[in-house]
């Protein structure tokens, strides 16, 4: 009797929903209300042997009940209520605004069975580069809760900026907020002369200052909870770390006097990093950390960076050579081991886990360091110290996975029309043709791929991560983000192979409007 757009226009069961629940079946009738009710209709209950995140969703002519072992699969459970319930479109007008005014829901009766693939759910937001502020935060936050993602990395530190404005420490945001000039919008990475330098234009505007008041970060970690959202703040340690090195210059190998106490203005990788034989460097990041744990009280992560460690200013500092002496360290990638190693033991006896790129996997790392997989080989970033995520898995480190080629949403995504610039270096370094992440590659990436069945469980998760050199405001933030991450979002929940991209693809042409009428600047789905 009903017909409702939901399994209209040829999709199979489960309609539109992003993501797909793992079991549904649907049968005859709907359940009615008027919109301003529906929040009343719902019937909370508890199934203990349900697992966490997971939920059970009666829908019935009569009525609506959820089930769960907690708040958090109620909250998922509603959820995918509010996309059942959804009059944002139909199929046949596209985007009927007609629709939006009725003012019942038509609820198809269903039963919903359904519950995480994998524990961490991300996106990465790195704001060192562009910062996005506050309500963009708040509203990617809003849009992971509602594609069931769970947590936000949030990558505040760079060589191109320090974003959190830490009370006991206020020459970080002082030097590192605000870079006196910056690379121009629409400038790129292009490739000049033989020496594959980069190019980039500089314009002479002031960038910043900007940065987050401890007031700011205790407003969005509230906002995040109620939507069952984590945040792991990034710290990066002791690489790309200009902008530091920009309030506290004697804490690089080359000492005080030698640096512009300004963070870098271009993009890339700077040469200048933490002195890892200085004391001092090594108190002052305990008092840092120290400091971002009393901001981030409820975040059982803590991320450490360790990525693209340059180890020039290492082989010819005396601090560092007299600490590796000192250690029996044979090179100065082992230094970096001792010096992860370190962190990691002191952030562990605060409660946290420590999460790192996966250069921190290399040599005798902690297992219990939680390794973050973007490369994928040892010709990507650095490299050298190359550790793939199914070999530091068979050492026992849990893995989270976000390889560039599948899940750095800041590259380009393939569009016949594209209004926004990308930065990119790697296509113009070596690949012909430039790689291209599109939805469909997006959706096609298999986590488990070189992974033997027993270290499986070692994923703790997927994550989308979106890089802001070229990303210059929420606009383009979400252009880039959306829908891609709606791809990741199903293959970390419904799990991967689950459905076809034809099945995906057509949900999605659907749940675009309802992302449009989100005021996302969501990017096209195309055939
Ligand atoms: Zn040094």
């Amino acid at each position: 009797m009903f017909k409702i757009c939901l399994f209209a226009a040829g999709c199979a069961i489960g309609g539109a929903l992003v993501p797909v629940p793992k079991h549904m079946s649907t049968s005859e009738g709907a359940f009615r209300c008027r919109t301003a009710d529906l929040a009343t209709k719902v019937e909370f209950l508890k199934d203990a042997a349900l697992p966490h995140e997971g939920y059970r969703l009666k829908v019935t002519p009569e009525k609506i009940q959820v089930w769960s072992s907690g708040d958090a699969g109620a909250f998922y459970a509603v959820r995918t209520l509010e996309q059942l319930a959804d009059k944002t479109y139909v199929p046949d007008s596209k985007y009927a605004e007609v629709k939006r005014r009725e003012s019942d829901y038509v609820i198809p009766s269903a039963t919903i069975e359904d519950a995480p693939t994998f524990r961490w759910r991300g996106l990465m937001i790195d704001e060192a580069r562009h910062f996005l502020g506050k309500e963009a935060v708040m509203k990617q936050i809003d849009l992971m809760a509602d594609h069931k993602l769970n947590v936000l990395h949030w990558h505040l530190v760079d060589d191109q900026g320090w974003r959190l404005d830490l009370p006991k420490h206020p020459e970080l945001a002082k030097y590192g907020a605000v870079r006196p000039r910056s690379v121009a919008f629409g400038a790129g990475a292009e490739w000049y002369g033989q020496k594959q330098k980069l190019k980039f234009r500089l314009n002479t505007d002031r960038y910043g200052p900007y940065c987050y008041s401890a007031e700011d970060i205790r407003e969005i970690r509230a906002y995040a909870k109620a939507r069952h959202v984590t945040l792991v703040p990034e710290i990066e340690i002791p690489g790309h770390e200009r902008a530091l090195l920009a309030a506290r210059p004697d804490l690089s190998c080359r000492g005080e006097g030698k640096l512009e106490r300004i963070p870098r203005v271009y993009w890339g990788i700077e040469h200048d990093v933490l002195c890892a034989g200085n004391d001092e460097t090594i108190r002052y990041l305990e008092s840092i950390f120290d400091e971002v744990c009393e901001l981030f009280p409820d975040s059982p992560f803590l991320h450490i960076g360790g990525d693209e460690c340059p180890k020039g200013c290492w082989k010819t500092c005396p601090k560092c050579q007299a600490r590796m002496r000192e250690i029996g360290a044979k090179d100065e990638r082992e230094l970096q081991v001792w010096f992860t190693r370190h962190f990691a033991n002191y952030l562990e006896k605060k409660g946290r886990r420590v999460v790192g790129w996966d250069e921190v996997l290399y040599g005798d790392a902690p297992q219990s360091v939680i390794g973050m997989s973007w490369r994928m080989s040892a010709n990507n970033g650095a490299g050298g110290d190359f550790v793939s995520a199914p070999e530091a898995a068979a050492k026992g480190h849990d893995m989270i996975l976000t390889p560039s080629h599948y899940c750095y949403f800041s590259r380009r995504q393939g569009l016949a029309e594209d209004p926004y610039p990308y930065y990119d270096p790697e296509p113009f370094a070596e690949q012909t043709p430039r790689l291209e992440l599109t939805l469909e590659k997006a959706y096609s990436y298999n986590p488990y791929a070189g992974f033997p069945e027993r270290d499986r469980k070692r994923i703790l998760g997927l994550q989308a991560s979106i890089w802001t050199e070229s990303i210059f405001t929420r606009f383009d933030f979400e252009w880039k983000a959306w829908p891609r991450t709606c791809a990741l979002a199903e293959l970390a929940w419904t799990g991967p192979g689950a459905r076809t991209f034809d099945d995906f693809r057509k949900r999605m042409q659907i749940h675009r409007h309802r992302l449009i009428a989100l005021r996302v600047n969501c990017s096209p789905i195309e055939q």
